[in-house]
């Protein structure tokens, strides 16, 4: 099928797949439906005034884990005499106390300060959505939103303690801490958010929730 294109505004009616790159032109869905490609299956975009409150409760829950994830020891590890604990904050002290002041900074960006905005973005977002106040603080924040995620490195920052984890386990003995387990329930609620939520779907949904506020 040939689509030409006149104007920038009527690049709003279609959209790409993200997996095979086909153009579709957008049609309008009811509530709790999907668009799909038709050439490759994939997700197009979706309509779901469900994610809302759902989105709400998941940036909740995460940012419980997080804080749990934080607050006390991931692992503990024994070495000859004495117990040591290992924390994601005396991890990045650690680095900048021995001089790492580089990598200690952007460390402390991609595993701390990112994973916390783009959780606390969801959570204001959400909330301004579900009360339908705030459209150009939720306009600023979805903004935000689409420029913090790409740096988010919880789901790396994991696959590395994992890997050291390995390693330490033939020469030391290691007791995983209860942040361990808050810090893998963080990521996987983190990658199930980005993988089911998209940005683009966020922005319609912002535009339906004002637009009835309007009418
Ligand atoms: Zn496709």
């Amino acid at each position: 099928m040939e689509i030409e294109i006149q104007s920038e505004e009527e690049l709003d009616n279609y959209t790409i797949c993200h997996r095979c790159h086909t153009l579709h032109r957008n049609k309008v869905l009811a509530d709790g439906t999907k668009a799909l490609c038709t050439e490759c299956g994939a997700v197009l975009y979706q309509k779901n005034r469900a994610l809302i409150k759902n989105g709400l409760a998941l940036s909740i829950s995460g940012l419980i884990f997080f804080a749990l994830a934080n607050l006390f020891p991931l692992i503990k590890v024994q070495l000859v005499s004495e117990e040591q604990s290992i924390s994601v904050l005396s991890m990045l002290f650690g680095l900048i106390d021995g001089g790492y002041y580089i990598v200690g900074f952007f460390v402390g960006f991609l595993v701390f300060v990112f994973p916390l905005m783009v959780f606390m973005i969801y959570f204001v977002l959400f909330l301004a959505l579900r009360l339908r106040k705030g459209r150009e603080l939720s306009r600023d924040l979805l903004i935000l939103l689409a420029f913090v995620l790409p740096w988010n490195m919880s789901d790396i920052f994991l696959i590395s303690i994992l890997v050291a984890l390995v390693k330490l386990f033939g020469m030391l003995e290691v007791q995983m801490g209860v942040s361990f387990w808050n810090f893998i329930a963080f990521v996987a609620l983190d990658l199930y958010m980005t993988r089911n939520i998209h940005i683009g779907e966020l922005w319609e949904l912002r535009d339906e929730v004002y637009r009835r506020k309007q009418q």
